[in-house]
Parts: C-alpha cells; structure tokens; sequence
C-alpha cells in the first residue's frame, strides 16, 4: 500500500492505472477507521482492480462550535487497517493541498440538504461534503464510490451532485454495521463514556421499536414515531430530531406507504450521534 499525500501524485498513479484498464474504486473517509468503513473497503476490494481510500478530516463540514479539533486522529492504526484490508492507495493530504489560499469553490445541492442533518447542523455541513466529494472524484476519477447507509443524507446529497453535475462515477451505498448490542460504529463512539455509550444503545432500539410497528402494519407515521420517542424518552434521550422521510426525496412522511428514511440525531453524552433505519414500502 502506498500513502499518498499530493493530488499530483495520486493522479499519476490513478492515470497509468486506467491506461491499462484498471477499474478504480475509491472509499473516502475521514479516518479513524471502524468495522464501517471496512465493509466499505472490503466491497471496493472485491469489484475493483485499484482501490483508493482517501483519509480527510474536512474542515469545511464542520461547524465552528462541532467537534473538528477533537476529532479522532490516528493514521498510523488507520494505514495497518486498510493495509490489511489490501487497499491499493491511502490518499491523506494536508488541509491545504484541498483547500489552498485562493479556494473559492463551494458545491451547494438545494432540497435534500435543507432538512434532518442540514437543518439541524446548518447548510455550511453539507455544502463542505459535497464540495470535498466532488474535489476526490476530480482527483481520483473512480469507476465507483463506495458511501455507508449510515449516512444515509449525505448517500443522496452525492447522488444528486453526481446526477447534476454529470459525474461519471457509480455511487454505491452499503449497510450500516452495528455493535453488538446494536449501536451504530461512528468514529464518535470514542467520545462516549460508560453511562453515554449505553445510553446510546437506545438509538436503534428505539428505531428497532418504530420499525416493528411498521411490520406489525401500521402506516401512521406519527404512531410509528410514538414507538421509537418512548424508547428515547425512558433513556432520557432528546433527539436534535426524529423524523419519518421520503428515502429518496427526503420530503416529510405523514403516512408510510412507499420506503421511508426513519432518522435520528441526538446528543448522547460527548457525542452527537445519528442513526437510520429503512422501512420498506412492501413491508
Ligand atoms: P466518515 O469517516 O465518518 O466520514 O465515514 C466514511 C464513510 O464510512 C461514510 O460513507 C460513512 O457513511 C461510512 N460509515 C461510517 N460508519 C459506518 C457504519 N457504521 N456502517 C457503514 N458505513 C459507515
């Protein structure tokens, strides 16, 4: 595995790869890498011939009272994970070979962004997604790219850029990996103390308890909802927001009939956290 820290380099690399008709699948993250990001990893392994990770913690989606300087750093660990996985190129530029003096380019997606994670952490959230997604699939032109469910906006804040902007990249989403007890893997995770890190587990059971009203039959998102605010309420846990959307819309749900994005954002502890469950519309 080579690590990678310019843009000139990696499209050296990446450019005589594809003039022997290499396909290129690129997994970006921004580090400290868990069992997620792996299943990311190990699916670009398995249908791609180069697989680029590209390991940034990008300034511009935070925002100024967020977590950018506590973020978990630790390339070293993250280089032997993906090394292990057989990952092909570790691409971990400096801030300012993305963003250098001058940068003045922001790429801003309308309606999928305004509600859930960009109402509740501001539009500058996803604007610096979509701006630094676009810049690694200029610099590493992949055939596909591989995001997690576990985000499951910004999957389709991407898919709009890549439908809008004509960018000729596969997107390709993939399940979110839980703990054992459920708890979605975050890098966040870190931030949790004993207390938090169960309190946290009531994230996805209180998904886990709206979704099996769902499969019992009712389509009444507000009774649907009731299910899971219980489960929050007993763990003592005010979500940023819990909500029943279009899956690929994102526009509010009163009745689930087709598949909806059921989402959650709460505080827990040191931790900002934020989960999803799918319920489908032939369920
Ligand atoms: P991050 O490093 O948090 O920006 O995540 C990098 C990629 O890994 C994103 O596409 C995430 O959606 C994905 N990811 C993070 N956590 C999980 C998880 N628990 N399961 C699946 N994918 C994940």
């Amino acid at each position: 595995m080579r690590i990678i820290r310019t843009i000139a380099e990696v499209r050296d690399v990446v450019r005589e790869a594809k003039h022997r008709g290499t396909s290129v699948g690129l997994v970006p993250t921004m580090g400290a890498l868990h069992e997620g990001h792996l299943s990311l990893v190990r699916r670009a392994r398995e249908q791609n011939d180069l697989v680029v990770v590209s390991l940034f913690v990008n300034p511009t989606q935070f925002g100024a009272n967020e977590d950018l300087g506590a973020y978990p750093r630790d390339e070293a660990r993250d280089a032997c994970l993906a090394e292990a996985e057989g990952v092909d190129i570790l691409f971990a530029p400096p801030v300012d070979e993305i963003y250098p003096d001058g940068f003045a380019t922001t790429i801003h997606v309308a309606g999928v962004t305004e509600v859930l994670d960009g109402a509740s952490r501001g539009t500058h959230h996803f604007d610096g997604v979509a701006t630094v997604v676009t810049k690694l699939f200029g610099i590493v032109r992949p055939d596909v790219a591989y995001f997690g469910q576990k985000d499951a906006q910004q999957v389709l804040v991407v898919r709009r850029v890549v439908r809008d902007l004509d960018l000729d990249v596969r997107i390709e989403a993939c399940p979110i990996v839980r703990e054992a007890d459920g708890l979605a893997m975050s890098s966040r995770n870190v931030y949790l103390d004993v207390a938090a890190r169960e309190q946290a587990t009531a994230l996805n059971r209180a998904l886990d308890a709206a979704s099996a009203r769902h499969r019992a039959g009712e389509r009444e998102g507000e009774q649907i909802l009731e299910a899971a605010r219980a489960v929050l309420d007993d763990a003592g846990i005010h979500p940023d927001y819990l909500e029943l959307r279009d899956a690929e819309t994102l526009a509010p749900v009163a009745r689930v009939e087709g598949d909806a994005l059921l989402a959650v954002a709460a505080r827990v502890g040191a931790a900002r956290l934020i989960d999803n469950h799918i319920l489908r519309g032939d369920a």
